[in-house]
């Protein structure tokens, strides 16, 4: 381990794919990234062609952070993999040769598959046993969907075919030897794998007529796959760490302790809090999820999402030419003290947890002869830390008490007008660490952690520094009012929906 000095995480995501190295401290050496092409066969349909994803991006993408960072790949302690989740993949055995487009996570073609579960009263096994709530978006259902299109169960039952999730696909393709393996937070969103047991459900494999042939070996988060192949790097390297990117961003944040939460703010948000040991289910619409699992021992995470967080501005900036870039959202927000009573509920393509109703849609409320533009800018923005605020206080019911702070992460992070309402809203700081790319960073963390970098999980947490701390600093008067606003915005927009059904 004398030489070894750097650690590598491979990020691939749903838009790009990047990979970024880091020194054994968490530093950031340097990173790259290649966007690659959504395709839209139909409408609600999302695919991604597997040579993109490994070919012009991974692999690209892996060569050129290595070579910019001008290190002996030798150096590499490991290599981390994480990945856009639940995105499917079926190929051959036999040949490695993909038999579909992989099917995206966003894609809505199983919707269906999902109803005729629901109608089957199939929802509360599901629930009870893998902690989602059966949707379109987990893989079981385009697995179904591959099987009975391109007719192969019969050679899926003789073992011919693989089954992989994006992590899954990438170690076949990069690890010597063809690894069919994958790690337990990405087989907990298949809607197939049993969190209690810690396998693969013989009960779910049938509800959905799935053989069981055609799934990998799931191993624990941070575990030696096997080494990375030589003509990629021209060294071997081992690949130590499969994880979903979420849980990723989790452990990147050094969430190790029961009832810590992080807030990822991107296009959406991700908010996610480490639930301890024990399975518990949600009471308000959370689901269960596992945070990783080392050592065999499962640690469990609540996930809680908004739809519409950055893309909120994004809506600003394109739609209705309110700002002409995402950060001029922060000084057209700043230019004014408060909303002035406006309240944007951005339920664009519904709401989720903790409301669950998809016929909700976006909903401005409370102007008056003297709203502008930055009343409405400002509210838009707000509305992304008043969504967050009902996740925390959701996470804080089920756990019992509230997280003392929440770590955040992604794009509009940068915002410290978000950040500083954030705080406001929750009372309880809201920490920014020095390094965002926290996904990366957890992926590359884990693979240490597998090859002996790290002892323990407190040495890995010792990369992890606050960089910006923002305190509450309303007054709970004031705060209660604003959500008293806020909730009743939202009562407005869920009754719209009520004649929208
Ligand atoms: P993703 O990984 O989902 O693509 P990112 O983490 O890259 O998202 O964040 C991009 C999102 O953050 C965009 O939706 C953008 O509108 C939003 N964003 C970026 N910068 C800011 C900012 N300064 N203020 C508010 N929102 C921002």
């Amino acid at each position: 381990m004398m030489n070894k000095r750097y650690l590598v995480a491979l990020d691939q995501g749903t838009t790009s794919s990047r990979a970024v190295v880091f020194t054994l401290e968490g530093h950031m050496v340097t990173s790259a990234a290649q966007e690659f092409p959504q395709h839209y066969p139909h409408p609600g349909w999302v695919e991604h062609d597997p040579a993109d994803i490994l070919s012009t991006t991974q692999i690209e993408a892996l060569r050129t952070a290595v070579r910019k960072a001008e290190i002996d790949p030798n150096e590499i302690a490991a290599i981390g993999i994480t990945n856009q989740r639940e995105t499917t993949f079926l190929w051959e055995r036999e040949t490695g040769a993909c038999l579909y487009n992989a099917i995206v996570w966003q894609c809505r073609r199983t919707a269906p598959i999902i109803e005729k579960l629901m109608a089957d009263g199939y929802g509360d096994v599901i629930r009870q046993k893998t902690g989602l709530v059966p949707d379109a978006y987990f893989a079981g259902s385009k697995i179904k969907w591959l099987l009975d299109e391109l007719n192969l169960r019969e050679r899926a039952k003789k073992g011919e075919i693989c089954f992989g999730t994006v992590d899954s696909f990438l170690a076949w393709h990069l690890v010597e030897g063809h690894p069919h393996v994958t790690d337990a937070t990405n087989a907990g969103r298949t809607m197939l794998f049993n969190l209690h047991t810690q396998q693969w459900d013989e009960e779910l494999l049938s509800i959905l007529d799935i053989p069981r042939e055609i799934l990998p070996e799931v191993v624990d988060t941070a575990h030696v796959v096997g080494m990375l192949r030589e003509d990629l790097l021209g060294a071997r390297i081992p690949v130590a760490a499969l994880v979903g990117d979420q849980h990723a961003a989790l452990f990147g944040q050094a969430c190790f302790t029961e009832g810590d939460v992080k807030n990822t703010y991107g296009t959406g948000c991700f908010m996610l809090m480490n639930a301890g040991h024990e399975f518990r289910l949600s009471q308000c619409g959370l689901l269960t999820t596992m945070a990783w699992r080392l050592n065999g021992v499962p640690t469990f995470a609540f996930e809680g999402s908004v739809f519409m967080a950055g893309a909120t501005i994004q809506w600003l900036r394109d739609e209705m030419h309110l700002i002409s870039s995402a950060a001029e959202s922060e000084p057209v927000a700043a230019s004014v003290s408060d909303t002035g009573g406006v309240y944007l509920v951005p339920a664009f393509t519904g709401l989720g947890a903790p409301y669950w109703n998809m016929y909700t849609r976006g909903t401005l409320v409370g102007m008056t002869r003297g709203t502008g533009r930055a009343h409405i800018v400002r509210a838009a923005l707000e509305s992304i830390a008043y969504q967050s605020r009902d996740l925390f206080s959701a996470m804080a019911q089920d756990c019992g008490q509230p997280s003392a702070a929440l770590r955040v992460d992604g794009g509009a992070s940068a915002n410290k007008l978000l950040m500083q309402f954030q705080a406001d809203l929750l009372g309880v700081p809201v920490l920014r660490p020095a390094v965002l790319e926290t996904t990366a960073l957890g992926a590359a963390l884990l693979a240490g952690l597998a090859v002996g970098i790290y002892k323990d999980l407190k040495e890995t947490a010792s990369g992890w520094h606050v960089a910006d701390s923002f305190k509450p600093q309303m007054d709970e008067a004031r705060r209660e009012e604003l959500l008293t606003g806020w909730h009743r915005a939202v009562d407005g927009a869920l009754h719209w929906a009520e004649s929208n059904k």
